[in-house]
């Protein structure tokens, strides 16, 4: 191809010639503190890019499963401590490091294997073929989050060869199919749900500012909405559109959507969303800082309410949201609709239970010829993670020692995880990736995915400190 960039590096000459320094996330130099953990992390997260680890035909997600496998035996874990386990097109990965006390239940280190498809056509560069240029790598799952994976993986290896050991067992799973019908998830967290507490890898995270690329803070995600879909259904006997009835499923529907897109689910407040407003104001607008602050003093404050309510990137922070999505009716131009359907997806606060929210909605429609029906596959309810003593102190002790004064508090994603799965047994699950990113350059599950590499020093620091904190 023509136009080729001259920096553009393949990763093998990137690590050839890797001096003993890194830039780190301020833009600083400085000397490289686990050159052996730092240089395989990014080693593994370029051949993990490289495996088209994509739900359906073709799906390689198995072989990603045989490469960290495969690093861990080779880094002195027992290969009998390794399962590797075909589901359907994928498989899933669980690895265990045992502790000195078997009575202890283990920490669960939670990742995922797949990929979103991604379209070689629409990229810049081909998303299967790991590229490093201007200190981002490039591929997909560099975010989402293979990334991720081998830096856990870099850093628990590590950890071996500075021969910690662990009290409680260390299990580092990955799941085959979080991107999709989370099968394997579900599986996992059954295996596992008398563990102590999962740090699951594929959340929270830092934000970069935009222009200094300077770390901002962290947070860390305690809690997530619980994810519905509820279709709506009015039937009707029909008949010859010249002779019109006076009910008629598509207008009762009709009425029906108005009155949901009218509504609005009480407001309401954790303890997860009322520490993310109060600490996470500071970096946001002076209205919107406002309205944070008094939201989080009085979850009814009308005025805060409305300044949320109508801030897409808020809105799903302050209560349950249902909004139609699919709508169909009717079956010939020129015929009376016999059934008419719309399906509404919900995005649940925790601690609710879905038939709950179904039922409201049905109250909220008030037309007994309105079906209301929950369709929901693959999410379950979770609440809110307890927030924990133990792992507060051990996720602001590890972000003081890898980026000193930056600050740390909770929030709550409104998307759905592989936290869900062990929320809904009661094992607390925390979002806790170390990776800072700027908001411009969050490209999950779209097109031309990145990472900068310079999270990958302070990454290795981070999990040194957090997981044998967590793991004594
Ligand atoms: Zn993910």
């Amino acid at each position: 191809m023509a136009g080729m960039p001259m920096r553009r590096l393949l990763l093998v000459t990137v690590l050839m010639v890797a001096a003993p320094t890194a830039i780190n996330a301020g833009g600083q130099s400085s000397r490289l503190l686990h050159p052996q953990a730092e240089a395989q992390a990014l080693d593994l997260a370029s051949r993990a890019i490289t495996v088209r680890s994509v739900s359906g035909p073709g799906n390689q997600t198995i072989k990603v499963a045989e490469l960290f496998r495969d690093a861990l035996v080779a880094g002195g874990f027992a290969s009998a401590d390794i399962s590797i386990t075909p589901v359907d097109d994928t498989a899933f990965m669980v690895a265990r490091w045992r502790g000195s006390d078997p009575a202890l239940e283990p920490l669960v280190i939670s990742g995922h294997l797949d990929v979103v498809e991604a379209k070689a056509a629409d990229w810049q560069r081909d998303p299967f073929t790991p590229v490093v240029e201007n200190g981002y790598l490039y591929g997909r799952g560099a975010s989402d989050m293979k990334f991720d994976g081998a830096l856990a993986i870099a850093a628990i290896l590590e950890m071996k060869r500075q021969g910690f050991a662990p009290r409680r067992d260390i299990v580092i799973e990955f799941s085959g199919d979080e991107e999709t019908d989370m099968k394997t998830s579900a599986m996992i967290a059954e295996q596992f749900k008398d563990a102590d507490l999962v740090v699951n890898i594929d959340g929270g995270g830092g934000s970069l500012d935009e222009t200094t690329g300077k770390p901002l803070y962290f947070s860390w995600q305690g809690a997530e909405k619980t994810y519905a879909d509820f279709e709506l259904t009015v039937t009707n006997p029909g008949g010859h559109s010249s002779q019109p009835r006076a009910d008629s499923a598509i207008n009762q529907l009709a009425r029906a959507l108005v009155k949901i897109g009218a509504y609005r689910f009480t407001p309401e407040l954790n303890d997860i969303s009322r520490a993310y407003f109060t600490k996470a104001a500071q970096y946001e607008k002076p209205e919107i800082a406002a309205a944070m602050k008094a939201f989080a003093a009085n979850p009814a404050d009308h005025s805060a309410i409305e300044t949320l309510a109508a801030d897409p990137a808020h809105v799903g922070q302050i209560g349950t949201t249902c909004v139609a999505t699919m709508v169909s009716g009717g079956h010939a131009l020129n015929a009376l609709p016999q059934r008419a359907t719309a399906n509404i997806n919900c995005r649940i606060f925790p601690g609710h239970k879905p038939a709950d929210i179904l039922a409201e909605l049905s109250r909220v429609i008030g037309d007994a010829a309105v079906q209301v029906k929950d369709v929901t596959e693959g999410s379950v309810a979770n609440d809110a993670s307890p927030i924990r003593a133990d792992f507060v102190s051990a996720v602001e002790a590890a972000m003081a020692v890898a980026y000193p004064g930056v600050p740390v508090f909770p929030s709550m994603a409104s998307g759905a995880s592989d936290s869900m799965w062990f929320r809904h047994h009661g094992v607390p699950s925390y979002g806790a990736s170390p990776v800072f990113i700027k908001s411009s350059d969050d490209f999950s599950h779209g097109l031309n995915e990145r990472i900068p590499i310079s999270n990958i020093a302070p990454g290795i620091t981070y999990y040194l400190s957090l997981l044998a904190a967590l793991a004594k």
